[in-house]
């Protein structure tokens, strides 16, 4: 059985991610979106929260768990029995840093294959942070982010 982990800050969930999600979980037999904290970035909901929403997103697809992790990804990934972990893919922009944390994670587990996945070319420019701009600022998330997830951040913010 192949499993992959997914991991990501998800603050919010966007249809960018819900995209990867749909695609990763047709390649493999299991796929665990991971909760993240990520150093870099201010959380505007909690793991909780976020664990929730993307449980709700995910509820369409039978091979899809979520879960909510700390520490090294590749920990969770050894621990959990994963040979793979996904990540998306923009824009160059996005390379420099996923090359990165894939080269890193390389070295800390050398079994555990980094695979990128491009992002559609509708979905290049969507990103969590313009979710939230643009809900802060009452603008129209409907290409951003589900129903549910747009109600969530409306009552956020
Ligand atoms: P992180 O804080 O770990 O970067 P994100 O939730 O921002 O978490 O992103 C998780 C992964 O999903 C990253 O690999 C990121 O490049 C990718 N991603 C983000 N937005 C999109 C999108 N619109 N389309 C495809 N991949 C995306």
């Amino acid at each position: 059985m192949l499993k992959a982990v997914y991991p990501g800050s998800f603050d919010p969930i966007t249809k960018g991610h819900l995209d990867i999600i749909e695609r990763a979980s047709k390649l493999y037999d299991e796929l665990i979106v991971l909760i993240m904290e990520n150093e870099n970035k201010k959380c505007l909901f909690s793991k909780q929260e976020r664990l929730a929403m993307v449980q709700t997103e995910v509820a369409h697809l039978p091979n899809v768990k979520v879960d909510i992790g700390s520490g090294l990804t590749v920990q969770y990934a050894i621990n959990n029995d994963a040979k793979v972990m996904i990540r998306g893919i923009r824009a160059v922009v996005d390379y420099e840093n996923e090359l990165q944390i894939a080269t890193t994670n390389m070295m800390l587990a050398e079994d555990i294959e980094t695979i990128f996945l491009l992002a559609k070319p509708q979905h290049s420019f969507l990103s969590s942070s313009a979710a939230k701009v643009i809900a802060q600022n009452k603008g129209d998330l409907s290409r951003f982010v589900s129903d549910n997830v747009a109600k969530l951040l409306m009552e956020k913010l």
